[in-house]
């Protein structure tokens, strides 16, 4: 079915990326769907990945020297970016937030303005150590 509208495109991105639960790239996302037979051309799903991050029902993952990732909205987290092949993999660390919590509040006690903090894992995944 190479011929889906708009809106079924933005649903069918959804489905993957949450199947997925990982943050893919939009290549990566170009063959996921194609294994649903879904060939739309690259143009729409460059196209609808903005709109569905605007919408924010998806996350855009941005690492230095790495391809944008997408992952389905929800909570904060980090992630592991592989330098050899740029998989992506999610971080759930509570005990990384409090202590990045605490050293906020210590910054706001300076009188420091805190915005937001940044924090990933640079190295090799296990396919390619
Ligand atoms: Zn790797
Ligand atoms: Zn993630
Ligand atoms: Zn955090």
């Amino acid at each position: 079915v190479a011929n889906v509208n708009k809106r079924q495109l933005g649903q069918q991105i959804l489905t993957i990326l949450g199947d997925e639960q990982r943050p893919v790239s939009a290549p990566e996302l170009m063959d996921l769907l194609a294994k649903k037979g879904i060939t739309p051309n690259k143009t729409s799903v460059y196209r609808q990945l903005p709109k569905l991050v605007a919408e924010d029902k998806v996350n855009e993952v941005l690492l230095a020297g790495n391809t944008s990732h997408f992952e389905i909205s929800g909570h904060h987290h980090h992630h592991f970016m592989c330098s050899e092949c740029n998989g992506t993999f999610c971080l759930h660390d509570n005990a990384l937030e409090e202590e990045i919590h605490r050293l906020e509040r210590e910054l706001v006690k300076k009188g420091r303005h805190v915005e937001r903090h940044e924090f990933s894992i640079i190295g090799l995944c296990e396919k390619c150590a």
